[in-house]
């Protein structure tokens, strides 16, 4: 059985949670594309922890964590988790890197940080984590494979060949300190000490495992409106979000996914530059981020205060559509229950009329939010652990919600916590 847990929107949907949930009854967890430049929110009898590149399985010792080739692996930081677990006494994880994962460079951190101050004021809100210039380097195929870390003197070369073209921009467009060889390579073959243990053929680990029907997880990052294609671009991300690319970043058939969970929040929330249609601000805004999430809501990775709006039907459901959910996961019910009254962005005007549709780019843009004025149910949802035990108001939501993104929502979550959950459909 294999089940992708995905998000429906800009990311930040709570899919850390209900990852977290799901893990335990896997056998293999994967992380099958973007990098240390997001992160889930798990809680746990260990701590909380802010995960960006460790799949969730790995506060369970029965569970094979997999950081597959559709990621952007940044060596530093995973150490950097691992060490956070141990120093929170979390046992050893048992985790497989792939050795065709491409390495995210010293230089594609710079290049990020240097082009959004180029840009200035017309940057797309980076996380400056590299990502963009790691996968143009990796479609433009001079990135860095795991495995070419162990042959040193074609990894010495490659290198120089590459910094040639990378020195040109330093010091024309950024001006700024030439990129040295030597300093580069010492770091890759420290990484490749410090990597060595985990190093795998996960492709072949899972031709196996698909054949003896494991339980696999996949954990999607982001969310898709993030996705390059079918999200807000340019202010995406640079590596699909989406359920589909699942079997490419990991290598698995596509045929063999059989649930396609997604993720999505009672309200909505965003980070980064771009269109959001339901954003609301001010006041409204900020009691809404202060009392969103588990501790307010705030980039797992950057700190930084996160847009906030309303709940979209209209970008909710073309999420789902573009993920190909087979179920719903509502999250964070409970941050909605000091309102009187809940609006829902059900339909965008643009140029004067209303379409349902989300649509691509420039008509984005114009798009204004209609809404919908739904009853607040005024009363802690939280400790509630079954649908029907919920204020009417609170079905009633969920229920509209349902029926307008026309996917079963199967799940509620009432509370950052794991044990806060809401089984409203058993598969
Ligand atoms: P991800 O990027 O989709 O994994 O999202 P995060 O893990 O960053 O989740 C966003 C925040 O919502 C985190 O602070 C979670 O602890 C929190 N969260 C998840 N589910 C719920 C919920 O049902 N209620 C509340 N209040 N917070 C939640």
């Amino acid at each position: 059985m294999i089940k992708a847990i995905v998000g429906a929107n800009w990311g930040d949907e709570g899919k850390g949670k209900i990852t977290d949930m799901f893990a335990e009854q896997s056998d293999i967890v994967i992380r099958f594309q973007g990098g240390a430049n997001a992160g889930h929110t798990i809680i746990n009898s260990y701590g909380k922890f802010a995960l960006h590149q460790l799949p969730s399985g790995v506060f369970h010792q029965h569970i094979t964590n997999i950081i597959a080739n559709g990621v952007a692996l940044n060596i530093p930081s995973l150490i950097k988790e691992l060490d956070q677990l141990r120093q929170a006494d979390v046992p050893k994880p048992k985790l497989l890197v792939s050795d065709r994962t491409q390495i995210v460079m010293p230089y594609h951190i710079l290049f990020d940080q240097y082009e959004e101050e180029r840009l200035s004021d017309r940057q797309f809100g980076s996380t400056k984590s590299g990502i963009a210039p790691f996968y143009s380097d990796k479609f433009a195929k001079i990135g860095f494979q795991v495995n070419e870390l162990y042959d040193e003197a074609a990894l010495s070369d490659k290198l120089s060949r590459i910094l040639e073209v990378k020195n040109v921009l330093v010091k024309h467009l950024y001006q700024k300190p030439l990129l040295e060889h030597d300093a580069i390579l010492a770091d890759m073959i420290r990484w490749r000490e410090q990597i060595h243990p985990y190093v795998a053929d996960t492709a072949a680990y899972l031709v196996k495992a698909v054949k003896e029907d494991r339980t696999i997880l996949l954990e999607g990052q982001l969310g898709a409106l993030k996705d390059p294609d079918f999200g807000i671009y340019p202010f995406t991300t640079s590596s699909s979000t989406l359920a589909g690319y699942a079997p490419v970043g990991a290598g698995i058939p596509p045929y063999a996914i059989k649930d396609i969970l997604t993720i999505t929040k009672a309200y909505s929330s965003a980070v980064g530059a771009g269109p959001f249609v339901s954003e609301i601000f001010g006041d409204q805004a900020d009691e809404l981020r202060r009392r969103g999430g588990d501790a307010g809501e705030y980039g797992a990775t950057t700190g930084r205060p996160r847009r906030m709006g309303w709940f979209d039907t209209v970008a909710t459901r073309y999420g789902c559509q573009v993920q190909g959910a087979t179920g719903v996961v509502l999250t964070a019910i409970d941050v909605l229950s000091y309102l009187d009254e809940i609006p829902v962005c059900t339909g965008y005007e643009i140029d004067g009329q209303i379409t349902h549709q989300f649509p691509s780019g420039h008509l984005l843009e114009k798009a204004k939010p209609v809404l919908k004025i739904m009853p607040g149910w005024k009363k802690d949802v939280r400790g509630i652990t079954s649908f029907d035990e919920l204020p009417d108001e609170a079905q009633q939501y969920v229920s509209f919600i349902e029926k307008e993104i026309g996917v079963p929502i199967k799940l509620v979550s009432n509370g950052p916590r794991r044990e806060e959950i809401i089984v409203r459909i058993k598969d």
